[in-house]
């Protein structure tokens, strides 16, 4: 069983990907389930609007119409910086998910990390207050798996990374870790790494995801994070390897933000 959970649409601000078209790929590489999790970034803005979650809803329901036992559509969403507004995060969760990834694009205090500066002094810095406010997002925002989580680490100079890794970081990704165990949630492993010359590996690596396990993590989701049909399913069975890698046998699929465990 291939699932794909974590796909944006047209109804994303930065996709223009119809679901139609996602669907008809879906079935002809053998996919039996994805999420559409479109964006809904915190704050809501002008450039980055939400997705209209009725007239998406109508769109999935033709589609499932269209496909039936064949392929397994969820609606989902993908929420940037939650925190920022409990009560805007409430009304989002009205438009009644089946699957919610929570992601850090932005840090608090900080412009876009495209801008940021990085040097050797700063980095560290950097990516503790990174990981504090995904340790944050983890502990107080409704989601079901905490997306990317060395999404930082691609806006970082290689020669950088080289130095300081991400499994460098392994205290403040035990807090993290812990934190997610703690609500019952989970972690998603997000192939698109493996597309980024910067990073090259899933988001994030066997090694974190054996440390996640070690902990008692057992909810994984893997997702493509597919913008477009062309990057859309790329990377799963790599993902699913890095998964048995890191020693589980099981990921995770949700219905109304209940989770199932598929065998890999
Ligand atoms: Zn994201
Ligand atoms: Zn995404």
């Amino acid at each position: 069983m291939v699932c794909d959970y974590h796909l944006h649409s047209e109804f994303s601000f930065d996709s223009s990907e119809k679901i139609e078209n996602i669907c008809e790929k879906a079935v002809q590489v053998g996919i039996r389930e994805i999420a559409l999790t479109d964006h809904a970034e915190f704050p809501l803005r002008e450039a980055a609007p939400w997705p209209d979650f009725s007239e998406r809803d109508a769109v999935i329901t033709a589609c499932r119409e269209k496909y039936g036992a064949i392929l397994a559509i969820r609606s989902g969403v993908e929420t940037g910086q939650p925190w920022r507004d409990p009560e805007l995060e409430k009304e989002l969760m009205k438009a009644d998910p089946d699957f919610v990834i929570a992601s850090v694009h932005e840090l608090d205090g900080y412009s876009d990390p495209h801008m940021f500066p990085f040097t050797k002094e700063n980095v560290k810095d950097f990516i503790y207050s990174y990981l504090a406010q995904m340790t944050q997002l983890a502990s107080l925002c409704d989601y079901d798996v905490i997306g990317h989580v060395t999404y930082l680490f691609r806006f970082i100079p290689e020669v950088l990374t080289a130095e300081f890794p991400p499994e460098s970081f392994q205290d403040g990704y035990e807090t993290l870790f812990k934190a997610v165990i703690a609500r019952g949630k989970g972690l998603e492993v997000n192939c698109s790494g493996l597309r980024m010359a910067s990073i090259g590996k899933t988001m994030p690596s066997a090694a974190l995801l054996k440390k996640y396990r070690e902990l008692g993590g057992e909810i994984v989701t893997v997702g493509s994070d597919g913008h477009s049909c062309r990057s859309a399913f790329s990377g799963l069975e790599a993902g699913y390897e890095v998964l048995r890698e890191a020693g589980f046998s099981y990921a995770t699929s949700f219905l109304k933000r209940t989770p199932s465990f598929y065998k890999l």
